[in-house]
């Protein structure tokens, strides 16, 4: 299901990821990756504008309370989520559903796969077929219905000659002791007036508590307008988007329709009876991002950093004591690391995590602390002065040893150069960007 959009995603995730620093240069290239990948799925030009300059204008001069790679990742996601618009929850419920839309757009085939769900839920789903225009598609339904078992009910039920009215009113009477009334209206080529008027007569009699638009996805941004004209004729409670398997067009139906005043309920993902999704656009998103739980890992992320532990220093390249020791404070932080690390589709990135990276040892960042607590401001922020007196003098200070102290030094310098070759080589070490700290861990084994 939108295949290409989702690869383009993910690709533009793992680029924003993989980049070791955030700058004007790469939101750049990442919004322009969204933007192209976004308007192939027929999403309307405007709506990829406004959305482009909202990730260009939070990316870089939003407050970060994250680490930017993560910030970024947060503000593509939240833009994205904007763009899908609200998912709408048919309750599981006694209700009667009238299901309207045009011909071929797959309403008849979605009439069976709605009731194979609530049947699925446990509730008790009835049918009624209101197209007395095409008996083909009653007896398609019909057929359907057989197969789900599923109780059916059409004009056939009656004396020949009755109206839409007289025979969904008769369906919901036999189907009393049903949960579900599952009501397919007649569809038409086109938006045409008979149509409105019968199912608008049909809403105000029979009172059907759902009004489900069905639309085909292949459509695109063309959605929008039959979206807006049966919420005008009839008030709809929910949309569902069917075909989503078959088109690559299938972003631009998901984002028409979140700027008319209904949203997705479900989306249709093929032809059996089964291929029927709710809609849920958090975890529709997280998936095509290929985030295995974004939303959480954000949230976890959120919750364990203060806004202090990012050190902007860091961001302009400088890397210091000071930026080594918040680095490993807030890693530790972070808790379970591992769980953390589990979210993120690392396999992707080509980074292999080895369970020694997992621990920061509480002993080592002790002794840290009390080294850096011993040296000067100075010396903390410029560590190449510490020469042989200066760590004589702080291991003195610090009442540790002059090992240990070089211990540090070393350490620092280790990660430097990791830092300097990591900025020099866009690519070179593809394993190491976005974790340096993964290896850094490693070293302090
Ligand atoms: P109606 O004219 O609106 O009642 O449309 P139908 O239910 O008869 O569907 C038209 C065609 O679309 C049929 O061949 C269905 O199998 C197919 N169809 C419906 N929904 C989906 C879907 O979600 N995915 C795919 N691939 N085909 C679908």
């Amino acid at each position: 299901m939108l295949d290409k959009l989702s690869n383009s995603l993910k690709e533009t995730v793992r680029k924003i990821a993989m980049s070791n620093r955030i700058d004007k240069h790469i939101v750049d290239e990442v919004v322009r990756d969204i933007q192209r990948a976004l308007i192939q799925a027929d999403v309307k030009i405007a709506l990829v504008k406004e959305l482009s300059n909202r990730i260009r204008e939070r990316s870089l001069k939003e407050k970060m309370v994250l680490n930017p790679r993560e910030h970024v990742i947060k503000v593509v996601y939240e833009e994205l989520m904007t763009v899908l618009g609200k998912a709408v929850e048919v309750p599981l419920a006694s209700q009667k559903i009238m299901m309207v839309g045009l011909h071929g757009t797959g309403k008849t085939s979605t009439c069976a796969k709605l009731a194979r769900y609530f049947q699925k839920k446990g509730l008790k789903p009835a049918v009624i077929c209101a197209d007395v225009y095409r008996p083909a598609a009653s007896e398609q339904l019909r057929q359907l219905c057989d197969r789900i078992g599923v109780p059916f009910f059409d004009s056939a039920n009656l004396p020949q000659g009755k109206g839409v009215v007289e025979i969904v009113k008769a369906g919901v009477e036999e189907f009393e002791k049903y949960d579900v009334k599952i009501i397919d209206t007649a569809g038409r080529h086109a938006l045409e007036q008979e149509m409105i008027e019968e199912i608008h007569e049909l809403r105000a009699k029979v009172k059907p508590e759902q009004r489900i638009l069905v639309l085909d996805a292949s459509i695109g941004q063309q959605a929008s307008v039959q979206a807006r004209a049966f919420d005008d004729a009839i008030g709809i409670t929910g949309i569902i988007i069917t075909k989503m398997d078959g088109t690559a067009k299938g972003g631009g139906a998901l984002s028409a329709v979140s700027e008319t005043d209904t949203g997705i309920a479900f989306v249709g993902t093929g032809e059996t009876v089964d291929d029927l999704e709710k809609f849920e656009s958090d975890r529709f998103l997280s998936r095509m991002l290929g985030m295995g739980d974004i939303k959480s890992l954000i949230e976890m992320a959120e919750e364990s950093l203060r806004e202090e532990d990012i050190d902007t220093d860091f961001l302009k390249g400088k890397f210091t004591l000071n930026d080594l020791y918040q680095q490993l404070e807030t890693l530790k932080k972070m808790g379970p690391f591992k769980k953390l690390m589990e979210m993120l589709p690392l396999g992707g990135f080509g980074i292999k995590l080895d369970a020694s990276m997992y621990q920061v040892t509480e002993d080592k960042l002790k002794t840290f602390k009390v080294i850096m607590d011993s040296m000067t401001k100075a010396e903390r922020s410029e560590p190449k002065i510490l020469d042989g007196s200066r760590v004589k003098r702080i291991a003195r200070g610090s009442g540790i040893t002059t090992a240990e102290v070089s211990e540090l030094i070393k350490y620092h310098k280790m990660m430097q150069k990791m830092m300097k070759s990591m900025s020099s080589g866009r690519g070179k070490m593809p394993g190491m960007k976005g974790m340096p700290l993964g290896k850094m861990m490693k070293g302090l084994k």
